[in-house]
């Protein structure tokens, strides 16, 4: 008897003890992160950037998992890197639902050789990479697009993993003053991205003069590319994703585009 309740003794204090000297789960400040974190960012950035320019170049990007961006970082920097990758977009105002996390996608097509012209250079996008219905569906449409108005729309983004999408949360913080609630007006929590869905794959558009609205939403809103996929992109099961309706707290992005699949009914 006596032994037994040494035992449960020694479990209870095990426990305890493992829940005491469990460092704290970090806690971001999503109005400004602190000055320290900041920097650890910072550090984190300078880490992954080689490793995330490596795997782009071998055209890895779409199959990278949250465990392979974390192998270049140590045990803090991995729980950093984890309190980004949890946090809840609920809470920070973003209204869109989250979509889970996608682990890297291997049965993709690379879309490569898409040539544009930007300031009157002629300009090679990176590979970018759709699955496979997702990549007939877009070049069905092209090939009417460019049929019926003698243009067509180039993927400037398309499939995202995850991992990737968590990177590049934490790299675009400094262009929004390291302000978590900012920088997810513009860029997708990881889990949130509809880049990240192979099923109902987003594709970003920039047309063959290099316009893609990102830093003027009416730019490409004019453009008879746009007006032309306003009227016929859901033949194709494409659908403009986030219309502009006001005060929907929603950025509006004329550019994005998600496949649907068409309705059959
Ligand atoms: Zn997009």
């Amino acid at each position: 008897m006596m032994f037994r309740k040494i035992l449960v003794f020694l479990f209870l204090t095990t426990v305890a003890l493992f829940l005491l000297l469990r460092p704290p789960a970090i806690r971001l400040n999503v109005e400004k992160l602190s000055s320290e974190h900041i920097e650890e960012v910072k550090k984190l950035i300078v880490k992954l950037e080689p490793f995330i320019n490596e795997k782009d170049a071998r055209g890895e990007l779409p199959a990278l998992t949250i465990k392979e961006l974390e192998s270049p970082l140590n045990a803090e920097e991995k729980r950093l890197l984890r309190a980004f990758q949890y946090l809840k977009g609920s809470k920070i105002g973003v209204r869109i639902p989250f979509r889970g996390f996608s682990q890297g996608e291997k049965n993709l097509i690379a879309l490569q050789g898409q040539k544009i012209r930007s300031k009157g250079e002629t300009k090679e996008l990176p590979p970018q990479f759709l699955s496979p219905h997702v990549y007939k569906a877009y070049q069905d449409m092209m090939a009417v697009m460019e049929k019926e108005i003698g243009k067509r729309l180039f993927v400037e983004s398309g499939y995202r993993s995850s991992a990737y999408q968590l990177y590049l949360f934490i790299f675009y913080l400094s262009n929004h003053d390291y302000s978590i609630r900012e920088t997810a007006k513009w860029v997708a929590l990881p889990g949130y991205s509809e880049h990240g869905d192979p099923e109902h794959l987003a594709l970003d558009f920039i047309n063959a003069d290099g316009i893609n609205g990102e830093e003027n939403a009416a730019e490409f809103e004019v453009l008879p590319e746009f007006q032309w996929l306003l009227k016929n992109a859901a033949r194709f099961g494409f659908a403009l994703s986030y219309p502009k309706i006001a005060n929907s707290g929603i950025t509006y992005e004329p550019w994005h585009w998600r496949y649907d699949g068409i309705a059959t009914s």
